[in-house]
């Protein structure tokens, strides 16, 4: 349901599903699409695939599972209202266990689809690619026909990754035109990343008089530079590299590269009115762009023998060159920012709500538009789940619009379902600027999501921001966790210092305990004070178990603990000190003195015996001893005289405590 003010209609929407940020090529058709969505007045949201660790010369901390986030993180287009999906599936299936793209198409909004880098006819959109065949006919022909290699190897891109397949295709094809043999030694299959030196290591090992290498992309060319180097050898004079995709950074590595040139900005201005023909329900025909090899010294042609690069290529490069610094000024101080920023996030006694409010703040002060974050109900662990494993469901616990925080804690935050719409997209919407959508994760647990509307030269330092809230989330739920558990040994404590101090039967102190708290009740009233140790023992109670069997005892033994409780004065330390056997500790007055406290029991027990209609007589005899404070706070001697007067006082007792008269 659309609540927008009449007269303002939605802008459409378009998803933009690449790679990782961290390749050049990712990035730049991101930033190229965004731009050209803008121009066209659409509203764009990124969501960015595989993890950084792949491409960022991490090889020992590649851990598949983070792929799982990343690709999970594409599900999360089903929480909006898109129209449009754009998917650059080369980039994102570049990794050896990445899904069809019929699964992949299966799990995402049933929208029209226009497809990078594949071409595959589909039945709600189109492919937009570019002439991968010609482009590296034209690269291998100029190696053989110009330069005259006869010995070349081929570094092909993945398996099943249309664009790879189709440039290996265009090489074979070249080389036996050519009647040059390609011994199954000369084909290498890489990842399309800067990772593949193995693989290049084993082709140069097979092929040690080879004269050229010729790289599915430029980033496995990277990988191709550094070998030869490794080896002592100069790529461009001994051995010659080329690379496909003419990246921004092809003219400035040593030697520049020659590459096979495809360019976003065409691309991405082609796909923009691609989905304007969609969105106005035509079906434009799927395109193939052309691509143009651009030569430079790293095929072996010599300076000057290269012709001059066009002004807009020159005027890109020059640009991206300046911008350079002052970037990595700024990436400089927004690492520090996202590390100050968990720094103040996590304390001790943090909540969830509290989590948030100072996230959403924080996420205010650096000038953040807009943002949202949604948790999957339960935080799961990837290694238990598919490559796509997102819920039908998420909470939104934060939405932040400029200065403006709102957040929830667990039990209302607003539901998002899977393909009803997202009432906060709106706010999104930033004018100008784009969402980029980050999975927020930490180690193979998975916490849910975080959109935020960025300028694209954003991008990166958002990408770490999200890293450092995956973070910030493991440590709330690890306090969560601290929290609930001090509370369950707090509780745990108090019931075992309950247990290990009093009687289970009477819930009076036990022995132990009723000793203490004598002491300290005596040291307490202190100076001055006049006090009874007093000792008390039923009488018969081998008689009441004998003849109304042993939970009549039980019973005889909770109601003399209550008849002893009622006539001492309150406060007065009561424990049951054995079977049968009570001690306890009363401060004398003027008016209570320890006949009085005598008296008040019999009394007691008279009442009790005439109201209880038990077939006994419930009896205690008593033994005291009077003493000062100052005489001794020493009460087990004390105790020990009401013992012998306790002892005294039983010859007193009535013969049998079993009544005579006829039962009820
Ligand atoms: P006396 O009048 O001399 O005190 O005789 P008595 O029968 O009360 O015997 P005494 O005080 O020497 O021994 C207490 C008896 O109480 C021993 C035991 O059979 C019984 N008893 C001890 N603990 C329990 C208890 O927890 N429940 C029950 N039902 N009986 C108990
Ligand atoms: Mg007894």
């Amino acid at each position: 349901m659309d609540e927008r003010p009449v007269g303002r209609p939605r802008r459409r929407s378009v998803g933009v599903m690449t790679g990782s940020f961290h390749t050049d090529y990712s990035r730049r058709i991101a930033q190229e699409l965004s731009r050209a969505l803008h121009e066209a007045d659409r509203d764009v949201f990124l969501f960015q695939g595989l993890d950084a660790s792949r491409f960022l010369n991490l090889s020992d901390y590649v851990d598949p599972g983070f792929d799982r986030h990343y690709y999970s993180q594409f599900e999360y287009s089903k929480f909006l209202s898109l129209d449009a999906l754009i998917i650059s599936f080369g980039t994102i299936s570049a990794i050896p266990d990445a899904v069809s793209l019929e699964e992949f198409l299966a799990k995402l909004p049933q929208v029209p689809v226009i497809l990078l880098e594949d071409e595959h006819e589909l039945s709600n959109g189109c492919f937009i690619t570019v002439d991968n065949y010609t482009g590296m006919r034209d690269c291998v022909e100029h190696l053989i026909e110009d330069h005259g290699y006869r010995s070349i190897l081929y570094v092909s891109g993945p398996s099943g990754v249309s664009d790879a397949e189709v440039r290996l295709r265009a090489f074979l094809d070249s080389m036996a035109a050519h009647g040059l043999p390609v011994p199954e030694t000369a084909i290498g299959h890489g990842n399309f990343t800067d990772r593949v030196d193995p693989v290049i290591e084993t082709l140069l090992e097979a092929n040690p008089r080879a004269e050229a290498i010729v790289c599915g992309n430029d980033e496995m060319a990277e990988s191709a530079y550094r070998v030869l180097r490794r080896r002592g050898l100069t790529p461009g004079v001994d051995i010659a590299v080329t690379g496909f995709d003419d990246n921004i950074s092809t003219p400035f590595m040593d030697p520049p590269l020659t590459s096979v040139r495809q360019s976003c900005r065409e691309i991405a201005d082609r796909t923009a009115q691609l989905v304007t023909e969609l969105l106005d329900g035509h079906r434009p025909k799927s395109v193939r762009l052309p691509a143009r090899l651009v030569r430079r010294s790293s095929c072996g042609c010599r300076e000057g023998a290269v012709p001059t690069e066009g002004s807009e290529k020159l005027h890109e490069e020059h640009g991206w060159l300046m911008s350079t610094r002052l970037k990595n000024k700024q990436l400089t101080n927004n690492n520090m920012l996202s590390a100050l920023m968990l720094r103040n996030l996590l304390h001790e006694n943090i909540s969830v709500h509290l989590f948030f409010e100072k996230l959403g703040m924080q996420l205010a002060a650096l000038k953040t538009e807009t943002s949202l974050i949604a948790l999957l109900r339960e935080p799961m662990n990837v290694s238990d789940c598919g490559k796509l494993f997102l819920p039908e469901e998420v909470r939104v616990h934060m939405v932040q619009m400029r200065h403006s925080v709102q957040t929830w804690a667990r039990d209302n935050a607003p539901l998002l379902t899977a393909g009803e719409g997202n009432p906060f997209q709106r706010e999104l919407d930033g004018a100008g600027l784009s969402t980029c959508v980050f999975p927020l994760f930490y180690s193979n647990i998975h916490y849910g999501v975080f959109m935020v509307s960025i300028r694209p030269e954003d991008m990166l330092f958002y990408y770490t921001l999200s890293l450092e809230i995956g973070t910030g989330l493991r440590y709330l739920y690890m306090a969560l966790d601290q929290q609930e558990t001090r509370k369950t040994l707090e509780q745990q404590n108090r019931i075992l210092d309950y247990s290990a101090s009093h009687d289970a039967l009477t819930g009076l102190y036990n022995r132990v305990a009723s000793l203490h708290r004598g002491y300290s009740f005596v040291r307490e009233k202190g100076k001055g004070s006049r006090f009874a140790a007093v000792m008390a023992d039923i009488d018969h109670l081998k008689q009441i178990n004998d003849t109304f069997g042993h939970s009549a005892g039980d019973e005889a033994i909770q109601t003399a603990a209550a008849l002893l409780h009622a006539a001492l004065p309150e406060g007065s330390p009561l424990g049951r000190t054995g079977g049968d056997e009570f001690a306890c500790v009363f401060q004398l007055r003027e008016d209570f003195s320890a006949d009085d406290f005598r008296r008040r029991l019999s009394e007691l027990c008279r009442i009790h015996n005439e109201e209880s209609g038990k077939p006994w007589y419930e009896e205690l005899s008593v033994g005291c001893k009077v003493f000062s404070y100052e005489q001794s706070d020493d009460i087990m001697e004390h105790f020990r005289q009401a013992d012998a007067a306790l002892y005294k006082a039983k010859a007193h007792r009535r013969s049998s405590v079993v009544r005579q008269e006829k039962k009820p």
